[in-house]
């Protein structure tokens, strides 16, 4: 099959005034010739509720919006928080916060929903509306608060699908001068666009790499995941273990175990002969329910012996349970909304899948 390059996607229609989260240290240093009151870049990132009222100040006259989500709501869970972002048009992303006593992960949305339409996940049920500029990923990670340690792409959308702002977002959370993020705590994770892995190999950014794989046959991940048809399963395969190759890391590949589907010890053992002696390791999941989406969830004995077939290979294997379940914020759980709350589950016009 051929890796075509990815159409791009609008950023937004709807910015009536650039974000200030959109700017780079360099476009900061730039804007008003550098005169910023005293103001450092910095403090952009600021947590909302903080925000200095010099830096209001200085946004508006420089003609442009501090923030642009705006918090709706939030379940809080055992381990994990919840948070509705409105946004300008209409729409309203999740973002989850998981709490852990080394420092605190946000989960963060990509996109607005989501072209692929993963069979197992609710972010996929409503097709994609918009890409998420980087100031609204970034804004997302300040409004999760200062406790955050860890950044995983792994909210509603596909963060290779919307690369350009994606990369954006990474970069201005990475610089020294603002929020100064460690990039070895942020996971993109991805169905594994080919093109877009293929461009993501030649970034220097030590970022982590996962790879939602879900199936050994072509058919199988067909079926799972209708978006990526035109993706070659050993295509994707071959580039992730080209990027830990050339990046020296190791690439992990999440595989969600599904009862008569993907969970035959055949599928066990091609599993093992993709993985055996690559930097890579695999990361086993039972599937999260979701609301209208008719799916088992394995039992423990057939991930067991799923996860023992991986392990006689000397294939580096775990079962990872996710945080969350509690208020429907774990993995493919995270459902587009509107500024109501309301879930957007289908589009009159549909936006052909990437
Ligand atoms: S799993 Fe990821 S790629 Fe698939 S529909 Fe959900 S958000 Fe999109």
């Amino acid at each position: 099959m051929s890796d075509h390059p990815e159409p791009s996607r609008p950023a937004s229609p709807i910015s009536p005034a650039r974000l200030a989260l959109d700017l780079t240290a360099t476009d900061f240093d730039a804007l008003n010739s550098g005169d910023h009151g005293g103001l450092s870049y910095r403090a952009l990132f600021s947590p909302h509720a903080d925000l200095p009222r010099s830096l209001r100040i200085w946004a508006d006259a420089s003609g442009l919006r501090l923030r642009g989500l705006k918090r709706l709501t939030q379940d809080r869970g055992s381990q994990s928080q919840k948070v509705l972002f409105g946004l300008p048009d209409g729409y309203a992303v999740e973002s989850v916060l998981i709490r852990r006593r080394d420092g605190h992960t946000a989960c963060v949305s990509s996109q607005v929903g989501c072209a692929f339409a993963c069979q197992f996940c609710a972010s996929g049920q409503a097709g994609l509306m918009r890409n998420l500029l980087a100031a609204e990923i970034v804004e997302q990670v300040v409004q999760l608060g200062p406790k955050v340690r860890r950044i995983v792409f792994m909210g509603i959308g596909e963060p290779l699908n919307n690369y350009e702002q994606v990369m954006k977002a990474i970069r201005i959370l990475r610089d020294r001068r603002g929020c100064d993020f460690p990039t070895t705590g942020i996971t993109i994770s991805t169905i594994g666009i080919p093109s877009a892995l293929a461009r993501l190999r030649e970034e220097h950014l030590g970022v982590n790499l996962t790879i939602s794989l879900h199936a050994t046959t072509q058919d199988i991940r067909d079926r799972l995941i209708p978006g990526a048809r035109k993706h070659d399963i050993g295509d994707v395969v071959a580039r992730a273990l080209s990027w830990a190759k050339r990046h020296n890391r190791i690439v992990t590949f999440v595989y969600l175990v599904l009862p008569g589907i993907n969970d035959t010890q055949a599928d066990a053992r091609r599993l093992a002969r993709m993985m055996v002696g690559q930097r890579a390791r695999v990361n086993l999941m039972r599937w999260n329910p979701v609301e209208g989406i008719s799916l088992d969830r394995t039992p423990d004995h057939s991930l067991a012996r799923f996860r023992r077939e991986l392990a006689r290979a000397d294939v580096p294997v775990v079962v990872r349970d996710t945080q969350g379940r509690d208020i429907s914020a774990a993995c493919g759980q995270l459902w587009l909304r509107d500024l109501k709350g309301l879930r957007v589950e289908k589009r009159s016009t549909r936006r052909k899948a990437a």
